[in-house]
């Protein structure tokens, strides 16, 4: 516009700033401004010789990462999320709140590397306080209906909220048949017969926002590698099991993560190429029966047969494809037979803290199992264990899961037992805390900002009052909880469960 000497009032500004329309009002903000100016000025001023004091500082604590080591008598403050110190000796910190750390073990917050939040819908609401509770911070859902699970998600990750870090999936990927179908089964799962229906539910998961992808046992070879590849395209990591109609060494070095060494075995035998043929005629499925029926029909056709035939060179080889490939043994559920859950001397306490609704079933099915001599064949729970010190040995990378809250698996609880089972079956206490904390982080590319305690991670810790290094079991004596920078007191704690 040319000027013209004449003011001419420009409609837009007008419009967008009504305050401004009349002389009286804009008089008033300017006498305003100029009383606040002032006081800005000298507030800035008063504020630049010293930075505002940190949110929390912690002192004197030993302080254990699975890549550190043991670091004792160390200072650790936290501001705005993250940990912005962590240093060595006797320090004086200015902080909003202080924690004497004295003789207590600071580790990084807990995984659980596999939750379902949608399978039970009596647990749903309760289970992200019984995971800070016990010291679980982030979670991965690995499975549960779109409809479902997003509006938890975004429940769960809104501002201000006290609630776990959350990954999801969606649904898992499964073939023409559904184990998982809503059912025979709580719906989790969704039927991908063909490549086009595959790409089309990434695409639309993708959409949902997922942080990755979860195929599941029914799947054919075709439709895995369209899976797999959809995935590398959008950067989604990929999880799952491995396929009845497939092979383990073939699966698993085209995905991130597997889940309870399922039809591992199958391949670990003296002649695994000959069990093909057989499971992927019966995975045809002319008879039309339930996918739930056809999968457990194939499990008790050639597992037990397979581990009866185990044979040490071929498991060499599947074992050495798993060498980049995070498992997710859930020694917890596999071999329950082994620990139950009704058997730890902590179990009746815990019930006090579940829902009403599970309290009750639990308790009953708890008397009833402790009055009866645990029999049945224990040969998966034992071949679970020896597997797992097996690809422990070979370095495989193992992260800690529970499948919570299925078959007795208590949100928050059963990340301890699943720890505990870990070092039976091998590992050390700080290597079992890797598979809590440093393991799942790499999973999403997290290895810089989570798992450890360092200077720039965000802050999720865990102070306890017992060494877990001593015996992994201590890190049940949680003592307080940081949760995305903020400070939970056992009290706090004890407030997010039922009392
Ligand atoms: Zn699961």
């Amino acid at each position: 516009m040319r000027f013209t000497g004449t003011f001419e009032e420009d409609p837009v500004t007008t419009s967008v700033h009504p305050t401004f329309t009349s002389i009286k009002a804009l008089r008033m903000f300017t006498r305003t401004f100029r009383r606040i100016v002032p006081v800005m000025v000298i507030v800035f001023i008063a504020c630049v010789p010293t930075a505002p004091p940190a949110e929390l500082v912690i002192y004197g604590v030993t302080v254990i990462d699975a890549v550190n080591g043991v670091r004792d008598n160390r200072t650790v403050v936290v501001d705005e999320g993250r940990i912005t110190m962590v240093a060595d000796g006797d320090l004086s910190v200015d902080a909003l709140e202080s924690i004497d750390g004295a003789g207590h073990y600071l580790i990084p917050g807990l995984w659980d590397f596999h939750v379902h939040l949608t399978y039970d819908e009596r647990f749903t609401e309760a289970m992200p306080g019984l995971f800070l509770n016990h010291g679980i911070t982030s979670i991965r859902d690995t499975g549960g209906p779109l409809e479902l699970i997003v509006p938890i998600v975004e429940g769960l990750r809104t501002e201000g909220v006290t609630a776990p870090r959350v990954f999801f999936a969606g649904p898992l990927l499964d073939g023409g048949d559904v184990v998982y179908d809503g059912e025979n089964n709580p719906l989790l799962g969704i039927s991908n017969p063909d490549p086009e229906t595959a790409r089309a539910n990434v695409a639309r998961f993708a959409d949902a926002g997922v942080d990755f992808l979860k195929i599941y046992e029914m799947i054919s070879p075709e439709v895995f590698e369209v899976l797999v590849a959809e995935a590398e395209a959008r950067g989604l990591p990929m999880d799952g099991h491995v396929p009845l109609s497939m092979r383990a060494r073939d699966v698993g070095p085209r995905v991130q993560s597997l889940e309870h060494l399922r039809n591992i075995e199958l391949d670990c035998t003296s002649d695994p190429q000959a069990l093909l043929p057989e499971r992927r005629q019966r995975l045809q499925n002319p008879d039309e029966v339930p996918g739930a029926q056809l999968r457990s029909s194939l499990h008790t056709l050639q597992r037990l047969s397979a581990i009866a035939e185990y044979d040490e060179g071929q498991c060499d080889e599947v074992i050495s494809a798993m060498s980049g490939t995070i498992q997710v043994p859930t020694l917890r559920l596999n071999s329950l037979v082994l620990r139950p859950p009704f058997d730890r001397p902590d179990w009746d306490d815990l019930l006090d803290k579940l829902p009403v609704e599970i309290e009750e079933p639990w308790r009953m099915t708890t008397e009833e199992r402790r009055g009866v001599e645990q029999g049945g064949d224990d040969t998966f729970a034992r071949w679970s264990m020896f597997l797992v010190e097996r690809m422990h040995r070979a370095r495989v990378p193992i992260a800690a899961g529970t499948d919570t809250p299925i078959s007795f698996a208590a949100p928050g609880y059963s990340l301890h037992s699943e720890l505990e089972m870990l070092v039976r079956a091998g590992l050390s206490p700080l290597e079992a805390l890797r598979s809590a904390t440093v393991r799942p982080a790499e999973f999403f590319g997290l290895a810089s900002e989570m798992g450890t305690v360092e200077e720039g991670r965000l802050a999720d810790l865990v102070l306890l009052s017992q060494n877990p290094l001593d015996d992994i079991r201590n890190t049940r004596s949680v003592e307080a909880v940081i949760s995305k920078g903020v400070l939970l007191s056992r009290n706090a704690l004890d407030v997010l469960v039922r009392q």
